[in-house]
Order: C-alpha cells, then sequence, then structure tokens
C-alpha cells in the first residue's frame, strides 16, 4: 500500500456538505460524479496526495444511506492507494482479510477498487484503489 488515497465521508445532503466542506478547507470540491453501480453521488476535494470524498446516497436502500441509518453521517471509509490491485488482493487474502468484492469494481474518479471487512480492520470499511489502467 502506497499512501492514504482519500478518506469517505457519509453525508445526507451533498449539496450542504458541499458548502460545509468548502468553507472548512477554503477550496471547491474539484469534481462530483455518480457512480450508479454503487448508488452514490461524491464529491472531490484535493489534500496534498489524499482526497476527501464525500458520499451521498441516490438509493434509499443503498449502503450509504444503510450506513447513515445505522451510525448517522461522518467517516465511511479510507482507501489505500495501490499499484497492483489484484496482487494487493491476493496478499491481503492470504493474511486473513475478507474481500467484499472479489474483482476489482469500477469507482469514482477513474479507480478500480476493492473493499475489505470492517470487521478485520477494527471496525473500519477498507478500500484498495489504483488508477484505471488506460486502454
Ligand atoms: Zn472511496
Amino acid at each position: 500500500m502506497k499512501h492514504v488515497e482519500h478518506i469517505g465521508i457519509a453525508v445526507r445532503s451533498l449539496e450542504e456538505a458541499n458548502s460545509r466542506y468548502e468553507r472548512l478547507l477554503g477550496q471547491k470540491a474539484y469534481k462530483t460524479e455518480e457512480v450508479e453501480s454503487e448508488g452514490v453521488r461524491t464529491a472531490f476535494y484535493q489534500m496534498g496526495e489524499t482526497k476527501i470524498e464525500l458520499l451521498e446516497s441516490t438509493r434509499a436502500d443503498g449502503p450509504i444511506a444503510k450506513f447513515i441509518e445505522n451510525r448517522g453521517e461522518g467517516i465511511h471509509h479510507i482507501a489505500y492507494a495501490v499499484d497492483d490491485i489484484r496482487a494487493e488482493m491476493q496478499r491481503l487474502s492470504q493474511e486473513g482479510f475478507r474481500l467484499l468484492n472479489q474483482e476489482p469494481k469500477p469507482g469514482a474518479d477513474n479507480k478500480i477498487v476493492c473493499f475489505l471487512h470492517p470487521k478485520d480492520a477494527g471496525g473500519v470499511l477498507v478500500e484498495l484503489c489504483q488508477e484505471r489502467p488506460v486502454r
């Protein structure tokens, strides 16, 4: 793993959270993107080599909606940058970490991603992310 690529924060309203985060960070989101397969709308802020990703659910039964229902708004996941996602998935699986998806899947901001079970990482949902290879 290279560095913390981003921190994902679950919010009820992206519009409301954006106006708060613009004031907090003193900058505007450089990108807003909907990931339909995940049922989320996201906004990204660049903080050095790490980003803050705000996540709003687009579906009442989506993972972010369920997270907020259970735990309220707050930090949803930590994402680590990797060079070779398949190699990391294999390594972590051998180390006993449960992968929530067995194949890398498309994520926001031009990434392919894999999630690890939060119970294996002290209650924190872990995301591996690799820049999507250019084809
Ligand atoms: Zn993420």
